[in-house]
């Protein structure tokens, strides 16, 4: 196609404005804007610790409730947060985030209600039973179903008496 059948070909078919199905997709990975699933977010705080531009924040100061807090004009869209975060509660939406100097305000300020954990009352979100089953399969196996609703300490403290308590019978066997 020589240059001439190009000019012509222009000139002939007039102004074209792009339909949206002319739209080129997004890959799989685009990194849009973030997205925060309240519902397996455990306040954690593996994102505030991944975000090096300190785009997160998480405040526990009001003791049964963490609010975590996400400025889009800080991020730098890196990925970190969303790569490690260990529930899978932060996604990129499938949209183009504006240039800075047309961008509307994009904050999420985000409650996630603490519940007090079972045996010590403190306050803690717990791992939403959709990661845990994600995790170990459904139904849960009764030692891990045993630990839900308990806070780091309480789980670490029952993880080890059952080790302890595993040695002790081992023990007993080989006195026997
Ligand atoms: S979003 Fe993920 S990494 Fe961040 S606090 Fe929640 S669970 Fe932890
Ligand atoms: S994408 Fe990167 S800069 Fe943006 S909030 Fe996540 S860790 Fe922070």
């Amino acid at each position: 196609m020589n240059i001439l059948h190009i000019l012509s070909q222009n000139f002939n078919h007039g102004s074209r404005t792009r339909r949206p199905e002319d739209a080129v997709p997004y890959p799989k990975d685009f990194r849009g804007r973030l997205l925060h699933n309240t519902n397996l977010c455990t306040a954690c705080g593996t994102c505030v610790y991944a975000c090096s531009p300190g785009a997160i924040t998480i405040d526990t100061s009001e003791g049964n409730v963490a609010n975590w807090d996400y400025t889009e004009d800080r991020c730098t869209f890196c990925g970190f947060c969303v790569q490690y975060c260990p529930t899978h509660a932060l996604s990129f939406e499938q949209v183009s985030p504006k240039p800075i100097n047309e961008r509307v305000e994009h904050y999420l300020f985000h409650e996630i209600e603490l519940q007090p954990c079972r045996q010590c009352g403190k306050p803690v979100q717990m791992i939403p039973l959709e990661t845990l089953e994600q995790l170990y399969g459904h139904p849960l196996p009764a030692e891990i179903a045993e630990t839900q609703g308990l806070c780091e300490n309480c789980r670490q403290q029952l993880i080890s008496k059952r080790f302890l308590n595993a040695l002790v019978v081992k023990g007993d066997r080989k006195d026997d």
